[in-house]
Formats: structure tokens, C-alpha cells, sequence
């Protein structure tokens, strides 16, 4: 996979791009200054007065009619027919998306027009977890077509990589919340399952999460961080650092990050975000035994 030649400095395309979303070209990824090699707590959140330019967005097509609003009906029981998570473990992809497709694990599924099992090469470098589908995804069913998607590729160009290249994207949920709420810790820990199974599939070198609830599920079902901790701590205190986290037989670093959505409203951020981004690539040039910023193959 091509990693950025020399991270430290930017060269025009990488540049063009980076100010295309809105992080400041003069920006130097915090991620090459020397680091203690024992992970370290994050300092405090501090908001820097960044400025920042937010490039036009593209048009998201809208429909015509709004769509109905799907009733929030409360997490069902398992029905005894369904698989448990110790079937889903032994599951392989196309028993896997078949399950997902047509899971009836939670009260999600009421409600989804389609499940979203995830998109990407499957033998990735980089599996990137967001939340769960939105509306454009739910109708699509692929993760990240909305406008946090279109933020998401650019970053993802802005380091060479393209969804699909050594690249898997998945959400923790795999079904559409009502209106986009907040993804119920019932619903994650039902859906869980089906994530930790595409990992062990997937095999990655790097997880990155994007957003509280993915930073929370990987790093519970990690064993980096006990529940309680990890639902307390703001994602500011858990970026900027990287874990290992032991998902099924793989101990994973795993590196997390804003959500592109809430960059979208935060466009303030976007600079810490691509430092997140960097401080992967970064962690990944260091597992490959270049030195940081040193072109990979
Ligand atoms: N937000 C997510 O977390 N995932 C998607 O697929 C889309 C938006």
C-alpha cells in the first residue's frame, strides 16, 4: 500500500486536497513529533482558534417527497431462530452478509430499508468503523455515501487511499437508527457480533474509529478501556493516541478519531482529525520498520 511519501511536508496534490476540506495547509501532523513509546494520556482538549476554510460541499441529492418517518419501535427479544454470537463467529462472507441482510437481532430492522454490511477490499490495510448507515445509506446500502462520506474520501485521498484499495469501511450497527439518533447500547451489543466477525475475516493492520460509539466498541470489546470508562470519556481524550486492542485472536492498533459528520458541523477540528489520520499512517510505517515520513511500497 502507498503511504504518503514524507508525511512532514506536503506536497501540492496533498495540499490542494487538504485545503479542498478545510484543514489548514500550514498544519504539521502532531503525529511526527518524537512520542513516548508506552501510550501516554492525551492533555486536556484544547480548542485552537484554526482558521479554517470549509470547502463547498457537494450536492446531495434530495428526494422529492420527504420520507416517511419510521416508527422508533422498541429492541425486541431474540427470536430463537436467530443466530447467536457464537454462530456468527464461525460465519464466512457470504453466510456473513446473508446474516446480516437478514437479521432480525434488534428493532433496527423494522425500520431499515436496507442492511449495510460494509464496503472495501477484504484483505485491507485499513478497516475504518463509523457509526451506522444514515439515510442515504439505508437506501443505498453502503457506508459513508452521504456527505460525512464525501469528507471521509477526501481524507482518505489526502493520505492516498481510496475506499476499496486496501481499504474496508464498516459502521458498528449495520441498520439505520430512526432519524439518525444515537445508536441504544442494546442495539450495539446485538450488532457487536457481526463487526467482531468481519474483523477476524478482514484481518487488518489498523482500525481506525470514527466517533464515541465506535471508539467505545472497539476499545470495550478490545479490553483497552472498561465500559464505564469508555462510555465517561470524551473522544478528544481518546484520540491522538494509539491502543492495542485484542479483537478475537488479533491484538489491532487501533486509532481513534472525530466523526466526519461531526467535523462537518466542526469544521474547527478537521486539523486534529488529520492528525488522527497521520498518526496511523505513521503507526503502520513504524510496524513496517521505515522511518516516519520514509516512502513505503
Ligand atoms: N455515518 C456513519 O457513521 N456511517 C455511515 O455509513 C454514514 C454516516
Amino acid at each position: 500500500m502507498n503511504l504518503p511519501r514524507a508525511l512532514p511536508w506536503l506536497d501540492e496534490r496533498r495540499s490542494a486536497l487538504l485545503a479542498e476540506i478545510g484543514v489548514p495547509a500550514w498544519w504539521q501532523p502532531r503525529a511526527l513529533l518524537p512520542r513516548p513509546a508506552a501510550p501516554v494520556e492525551a492533555p486536556p482538549p484544547v480548542e485552537p482558534a484554526l482558521p479554517v476554510r470549509t470547502a463547498p460541499l457537494p450536492k446531495i441529492p434530495t428526494p422529492e417527497a420527504p420520507a416517511p418517518v419510521p416508527i422508533e419501535r422498541p429492541v425486541t427479544q431474540q427470536p430463537a431462530t436467530e443466530p447467536t454470537h457464537a454462530d456468527i463467529a464461525t460465519l464466512d462472507w457470504p453466510e456473513l452478509e446473508a446474516a446480516i441482510h437478514a437479521c432480525q437481532r434488534c428493532g433496527l430492522a423494522a425500520c431499515r430499508q436496507r442492511a449495510v454490511p460494509g464496503v472495501g477490499d477484504r484483505r485491507p490495510t485499513w478497516l475504518i468503523v463509523g457509526e451506522a448507515p444514515g439515510e442515504e445509506e439505508d437506501r443505498q446500502g453502503e457506508p459513508f455515501v452521504g456527505r460525512a462520506g464525501w469528507l471521509l474520501d477526501r481524507m482518505l485521498a489526502a493520505l492516498d487511499l481510496q475506499r476499496g484499495h486496501g481499504v474496508y469501511i464498516a459502521n458498528v450497527l449495520k441498520c439505520r437508527p430512526p432519524r439518525n439518533r444515537n445508536p441504544e447500547p442494546e442495539e450495539i451489543a446485538r450488532c457487536a457480533p457481526y463487526l467482531l466477525r468481519q474483523i477476524a475475516l478482514l484481518q487488518p493492520r489498523i482500525v481506525l474509529a470514527l466517533g464515541r460509539f465506535a471508539a467505545q466498541t472497539l476499545l470495550t470489546e478490545g479490553g483497552c478501556l472498561p465500559p464505564a470508562e469508555a462510555a465517561r470519556a470524551p473522544l478528544g481524550r481518546l484520540r491522538g493516541r494509539v491502543f492495542q486492542a485484542r479483537l478475537g485472536e488479533l491484538t489491532l492498533p487501533v486509532v481513534v478519531s472525530y466523526h466526519p459528520a461531526y467535523l462537518l458541523r466542526n469544521p474547527v477540528d478537521k486539523g486534529k482529525a488529520w492528525a488522527d489520520l497521520c498518526l496511523a499512517a505513521e503507526t503502520l510505517a513504524s510496524a513496517d520498520g521505515a522511518a516516519p515520513g520514509a516512502p513505503t511500497a
